[in-house]
């Protein structure tokens, strides 16, 4: 175990130049090591849903010839599992997987905000909303964490699209930022601590991640208390020594003795202080030395029960979004076509940095045969060609055929591999014409139709009329196929929740008009209504809306509990509410909190997530839910202040099974404790010096000296109420006949403001 002081002696006794080297790595996956002073190189790699640990043959870039490892699902199904306990028992699998193949840091996982559903990269990403998304990866970070392996949180931040992304510049003001896109990695950071965060290829307002000290420093290090390194992503480093400046301790891949030189260089011409890469190099080798300690020599994990943790992992993260008639489950012994070529060829990853070598991957169609049960006539058919567009008559026929002759279809269909990947967009959210012809034919030919899909992104459903039933499968890893079939045959129930709004049409998310931006420059304009904070402030709605999810089993809610109804913005708040499984089937409920500002003077989104439990239920069991909600769950932030603020006043706890399906609501009402300096001026409106005492009583003497003062009280009244209120104070030089001058003017402003501090 090397100590804190250790790591100083080892530094004072470093050269510049070893020091500077230490800051690059040592080739694409690998930190460099100094042999005579005893420091190992340590290997990073990806991630986040599996281990992608490249032959040594691999190609430059590193992308093909991983090891065999456990894929499960990707982050955007990961996430509608809205199970912590769940995630956290795949980080520990993957923490192990590592240590099995020596590696120290296992680059994810992705916490970037779905900004637009169209971004290449969605299916790693697990969000729209910040507080779930910072959940999930937190207990992801935790899990791989807790077996002695590092994670990289990425990409830090303002990543949301693939499109020009090592170029682009994410123009995000400050509160949007604070909100919505920084929220995601806070929790994370606060809560998990990663080894390192991973900075991203784009500019935030016109700085690059790698090189914005505001980021790197101010914010994830000095006021969230990352301890750990910051690593540049693969070919995010623009100029070297200022992204050390900036707090940027390890550039990926090594450059070639390229960055070393430049550190070096501007240590030498004193534009970068040697202590700052004293400072850097002191981080890195804390989590050097941090793997190196917590290596297993020799450990292995066993494939079998990895495997069934994945099909574990995504039963709970595939969302049934539509079931009519509850046609699913299904009648094990029936009789079942099978269509579509994504049930022999599934999409069960994305492609990219993060595509892995599983170490099997499950048949969808062998493994509905297996749970069919007994007497079970399952009949394939592929119906269309996965790799191209339009309709292939003579597939179609086919599978109208076998639909007809069955008691059920059930049609596998989604996003083929060519339209979602790191590195690109998509252009639309369109499925292949050929897939919805076909769903359109076997509908028509077959009434009882269920579609699964498999797709890292929403997609939009023009057909969804024609299906019955309609299994959100995502990305589902190795496993999914199993996954599947317990699903179907109702050997599990589901239990997935959309952790992103579907919505109705590509146009009418938020993001649209402004997506992928003019050239590099992204204005974020749609500011913090991001997803279903900008559905249901809009009253648009959705395909499917965030947090929806069916189960084969239904829930009842009862008794809304709080431990107070008055509080302080620095107490916490204990919520309760009791829930019950009123069907037959045992079955999970994601029991989800909505805090709904009833008051706020800011444009506040109609309610934002601020807490979830998913619980298990037999039929007829009931159990008490238990939340705890803190400053953060009422705040917003003030951009002026530089803080989170909480607005005195109502706020509306509102539970439910969806962000549009809410079954209780409570009040309770939260005084804020921030004092802020007075600072009136000659252009306060009447209505701002009312909110204290002394201004109240002068607005009140002084409306009650005007000419009009009885007309305040005539049926002109609501007129002159308003006109009165936004008033600016020098306003009333013009309309108190002389009664106000400019004399009185500032010594009443030497009055309010001479008594220092206001409650706001
Ligand atoms: C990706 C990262 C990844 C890295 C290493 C980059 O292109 O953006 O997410 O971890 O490559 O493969």
């Amino acid at each position: 175990m090397i100590e804190t002081g250790d790591i100083g002696t080892l530094i004072a006794q470093m050269t510049l130049e070893e020091k500077a080297s230490l800051c690059s790595g040592a080739d694409t996956w690998h930190t460099r090591g100094i042999e005579r002073l005893g420091i190992p190189s340590v290997m990073l790699t990806d991630g986040p849903h599996g281990l992608r640990k490249q032959q040594a043959s691999a190609d430059i870039l590193g992308m093909f010839n991983s090891v065999p490892a456990t894929c499960f699902p990707s982050a955007a199904g990961v996430a509608s599992s809205w199970n912590r306990a769940l995630i956290r028992r795949m980080g520990e699998a993957l923490g192990l997987e590592c240590q099995a193949a020596e590696v120290a840091v296992l680059l994810g996982p992705g916490a970037n905000i779905k900004r637009s559903p169209l971004c290449g990269r969605n299916f790693e990403y697990f969000s729209e909303d910040p507080y779930l998304s910072a959940e999930m990866a937190a207990h992801h970070i935790m899990g791989v964490q807790s077996q002695g392996v590092g994670t990289s949180l990425k990409h830090f931040a303002a990543n949301n699209q693939e499109h020009r992304r090592m170029t682009s510049d994410s123009v995000v003001d400050e509160r949007t930022l604070r909100e919505i896109y920084l929220a995601s990695f806070e929790g994370a950071v606060k809560q998990a601590q990663p080894w390192t965060v991973m900075c991203a290829y784009n500019k935030v307002n016109g700085e690059y991640a790698s090189e914005n000290e505001r980021l790197l420093t101010g914010i994830l290090k000095e006021e969230w208390g990352h301890e750990g390194f910051v690593v540049s992503d693969w070919g995010a480093v623009d100029e070297r020594a200022r992204g050390l400046a900036a707090g940027l301790e390890l550039e990926m891949p090594g450059s070639n003795g390229e960055g070393e030189r430049k550190i070096v260089s501007a240590v030498l011409d004193g534009t970068l202080p040697e202590a700052k890469l004293d400072a850097a190099v002191a981080r890195l080798l804390r989590i050097v030395f941090k793997a190196v300690d917590a290596r297993k020599p020799g450990a292995s994990y066993d494939v079998d029960a990895h495997h069934r943790l994945a099909r574990e992992v995504a039963r709970e993260s595939m969302v049934l979004l539509k079931n009519e008639g509850g046609i699913l489950p299904l009648t094990k012994g029936g009789r079942i076509a099978v269509i579509g070529a994504m049930a022999r060829e599934p999409r069960y990853q994305g492609a990219g940095s993060s595509q892995i070598n599983p170490t099997r991957l499950d048949d969808i169609y062998e493994e509905l045969k297996k749970s069919a049960g007994e007497g079970a006539a399952l009949l394939y058919a592929q119906g269309y060609a996965l790799d191209a567009e339009t309709p292939d008559e003579a597939l179609a026929a086919e599978a109208v055929r076998a639909a007809a002759g069955s008691e059920v279809a059930v049609l596998f269909a989604g996003l083929p591999k060519r339209y979602e990947s790191e590195g690109f967009d998509r252009a639309h959210l369109r499925m292949p014409a050929n897939q919805v012809a076909l769903i359109e034919a076997v509908a028509a030919a077959q009434p009882n139709l269920v579609v699964v899909l498999g797709n890292g992104a929403p997609v939009e459903m023009p057909w969804l009329g024609s299906a019955k039933s309609v299994l959100e499968a995502y990305l589902g890893g190795q496993a999914l196929g199993g996954a599947i079939a317990d699903l179907l045959f109702g050997d599990a129930n589901p239990s997935g929740r959309l952790a992103e709004t579907f919505p109705a049409r590509l146009e009418d998310n938020p993001s649209y008009l402004f997506f992928p931006g003019e050239g590099d420059r992204v204005e974020y304009r749609e500011g913090i209504f991001v997803g279903y904070r900008y559905y249901d402030k809009k009253r648009i709605e959705p395909l499917f809306p965030f947090g929806h999810g069916l189960s084969y089993t239904t829930f009842s809610y009862a008794n809304l509990a709080f431990d107070r109804q008055e509080m302080l913005d620095t107490d916490t708040l204990a919520v309760s509410v009791d829930v019950t499984n009123e069907g037959a089937r045992a079955g999970q409920e994601v029991v989800q909190l909505y805090v709904r500002d009833a008051h706020s003077a800011v444009i506040r989104p109609d309610k934002e997530l601020k807490g979830f439990e998913k619980i298990s239920l037999a039929p007829g069991e009931s159990k008490t839910v238990a939340f705890k909600l803190d400053k953060r769950s009422f705040a917003y932030y003030d951009a002026e202040a530089e803080d989170w603020t909480v607005d005195t006043g109502a706020f509306k706890i509102l539970i439910g099974r969806s962000s549009r399906d809410i079954a209780l609501s409570g009040v309770v009402e939260v005084q804020s404790t921030a004092k802020r300096p007075a600072a009136y001026h000659r252009n306060s409106t009447l209505s701002e010096l009312e909110k204290t005492e002394a201004g109240a009583a002068f607005v009140k003497q002084l409306t009650a000296a005007l000419p009009f003062a009885s007309a305040l009280e005539s049926e002109h009244a609501a007129m002159l109420k308003a006109f009165m209120a936004h008033m600016p104070l020098r306003g009333l030089l013009s309309f108190s006949g002389g009664k106000f001058t400019e004399e009185a003017l500032e010594a009443t402003l030497r009055k309010l403001n001479g008594e220092g501090e206001t409650a706001r």
